[in-house]
């Protein structure tokens, strides 16, 4: 198929589709011409995919054993508690009943072998069938079976996933559609070379999107509907400047855009350009720049662009390349390969930021809001096995390297003190086995209010301090960061926010210790004028904002940002705050922020806001 001729059959006649312009939320950078793939699933992400005659008997053979995996693990769950206390649920018998159904399951064989496609899309298929009969039944109690085989297709669907990586790649020049898409299935999207993501939902910090900018791919989201709008194959424009989808583009739209694209390609290879180390504002206030990498690529990158050392590794990224626990060995390998990159400088490891939904399998119960739920640090004092292996992975590793750790999400000194607790221990263990260890330092994630609260207490059980304003925003605002539809209410720029940005700078000064800014505001150079004028002076970001982040601070002096912020304090909403930093900034700055590069965007509540 031929994608840049879309086209419709019109009486044997060929009619090119009409263009369309389609308005979306910029969530990464740059531009991409490309041809679309739709990605479906909820928990375990795929496309169609169409197969050789040679492929489809391994392809059956693949869905056997799929099946054979989703049956043992609903026997496994079926079974009655050990207590005999509760009640077994009947549920899963019934899923069981629907994986012994001998015509649902020649159904979806038939499927892949007459269609000549992945499993995946034939259990798609066919369960939309069925769920389809069932939607029409006008017995209510029967109707709600729709729901059953729902689940079991997404078990199905999981365990298609069970046996690693699909191993087929995505067309050259894929733009990959979807409702959302994981940050597991991104980084395995991301060996066949994507060259944008559009999706429905997700936020300006959600992972998926950090993930995006750290390999410089375009991306849009809040295209409500998208995936009813287009077809794989279609050809489309994505612009990630200026939030813009163009759906069947017009040669003239083409021609346009091709140029784009080469100067988005231009300026990405001119950023990489190699600086000095050193980086100070106009007035000689020295600010140290860090990376956030998740994948050790990118470090040669941000080291030529001046980085001393990963600021923020997120380790939970293993979890999502090894599809669980990576093991005691593995994770040695892991840090120290991280670790050696980073060198003198030191990479400071997160310990697994994980949400219980990541670590069970599907249709087990569901948190109402994971977010703040059994997360990050709480998580893993509920899985200690697991945490210890972590800790003794890191120890073993920081012997020949600098590694600090850090806990996320913590809201009590408490969790500081037994992490601490646990990984003395370790050290113990480590020691009476004769196995070398480092010392690594212990620092906390502040991005919890009760953090920011507790900050002088935290700060006498740590060596330093890392803020995540990403989910600082979240919960200090109430605001889920990975949902679209509240998107206009995080504002970063909110006076709540921004104080307690300023109490965690000074509470860290008073007791001496570090702070590092590391989440997406440090890679933002508007922000980061304002966390300078704050008083921040370590900002770790996505390799691919060192560059304008360095030029933005070299470029302003700290007296003046400092100004600037401490007028913010006679504010008391976010949009009196935004505009006042939108009119200061293009007043003292105009060398840096041009109207086009500051650009307010309109949101549904029809305000006009600073764009992230
Ligand atoms: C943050 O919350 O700001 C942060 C850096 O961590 P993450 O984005 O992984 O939650
Ligand atoms: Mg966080």
């Amino acid at each position: 198929m031929n994608f840049s001729e879309k086209t419709t059959k019109n009486n044997g006649a060929k009619t090119r589709l009409p263009e369309l312009r389609l308005k979306a939320r910029a969530v990464a950078r740059g531009v991409a011409i490309g041809h679309v793939v739709c990605l479906h699933g909820r928990q375990r992400q795929f496309y169609r995919i169409s197969l050789e005659d040679s492929q489809i008997e391994r392809e059956i053979r693949r869905f056997r054993a799929a099946v054979r995996l989703a049956r043992r693990q609903l026997k496994k769950i079926a079974l009655p508690p050990a207590d005999g206390q509760l009640k077994k649920s009947n549920i899963f018998d019934s899923h069981l009943l629907i994986l012994e159904d001998r015509s649902f399951l020649d159904k979806i064989e038939n499927q892949i072998g007459r269609e000549k496609v992945n499993a995946e899309w034939a259990v798609k298929i066919v369960s939309e069938v069925y769920i389809g009969n069932y939607k029409a039944i006008a017995d209510e109690h029967l109707r709600e079976k729709y729901i059953d085989v729902e689940d079991v297709a997404e078990r199905i669907l999981g365990a298609l996933g069970g046996g690693g990586k699909s191993g087929i790649k995505l067309e050259k020049n894929s733009i990959i559609v979807a409702r959302e898409v994981k940050p597991s299935t991104l980084i395995e999207l991301m060996e066949s070379e994507p060259k944008a993501v559009i999706t429905e939902h997700g936020g300006w910090t959600s992972h998926t999107f950090i993930l995006a900018r750290e390999q410089n791919l375009p991306a849009v989201t809040g295209m409500k509907g998208i995936l009813r709008r287009v077809k794989t194959g279609d050809h489309v424009i994505v612009d990630g400047f200026n939030g813009q989808v163009v759906l069947h583009p017009s040669d003239k739209s083409l021609a346009k855009y091709r140029i784009a694209v080469e100067n988005f390609q231009e300026n990405t290879n001119r950023e990489s350009e190699p600086v000095g180390e050193k980086l100070k504002t106009l007035d000689g206030c020295e600010i140290t720049l860090r990376a956030n990498l998740d994948l050790p690529q990118g470090y040669a990158k941000a080291r030529r662009l001046g980085a001393r050392g990963i600021g923020l590794y997120r380790s939970e990224f293993l979890f999502n390349q090894f599809r669980g626990f990576p093991s005691e060995q593995e994770q040695i390998k892991a840090y120290r390969k991280i670790a050696a990159l980073s060198g003198d400088e030191g990479v400071r490891i997160r310990t697994f930021d994980l949400s219980a939904e990541q670590l069970g399998p599907v249709n087990e119960e569901k948190e109402k809001n994971p977010a703040l739920g059994l997360r990050a640090i709480r998580l893993m004092m509920t899985h200690k096995k697991q945490f210890r292996t972590q800790l003794r992975a890191l120890l073993q590793a920081a012997a020949q390297h600098r590694i600090d750790i850090v806990l996320p999400m913590v809201t009590d000194v408490a969790e500081i003190v037994a992490a601490r607790k646990m990984l003395d221990a370790e050290k113990e263990r480590l020691r009476q086995r004769g196995i070398e260890h480092g010392e690594p330092r212990l620092g906390a994630m502040i991005e919890t209010p009760a953090a920011v609260l507790i900050a002088a207490d935290i700060a006498r059980e740590v060596e330093f301090f890392c803020l995540g304003t990403n989910d600082l925003v979240q919960y200090v605002l109430a605001v889920d960061r990975d949902n679209e539809f509240v998107a206009d209410w995080y504002k970063t720029l909110h006076p709540a926010v921004l104080r307690s940005i300023k109490t965690v700078l000074v509470t860290a000064a008073k007791n001496q210790k570090p702070v590092l800014v590391c989440g997406e505001m440090a890679g933002s150079p508007v922000y980061v004028a304002i966390l300078i004028g704050l008083g921040a002076t370590e900002l770790s970001m996505n390799v691919n904002s060192i560059a304008r982040v360095r030029r933005t601070i070299s470029n302003i002096a700290y007296e003046e940002a400092r100004e600037i912020t401490e007028r913010i304090t006679e504010f008391s909403t976010s949009d009196e705050i935004e505009y006042f930093v939108r009119e200061s900034f293009l007043r003292k700055w105009s060398h840096l922020f041009s109207r086009e590069i500051l650009p307010a965007v309109k949101t549904k509540k029809g305000k006009l806001r600073i764009r992230d």
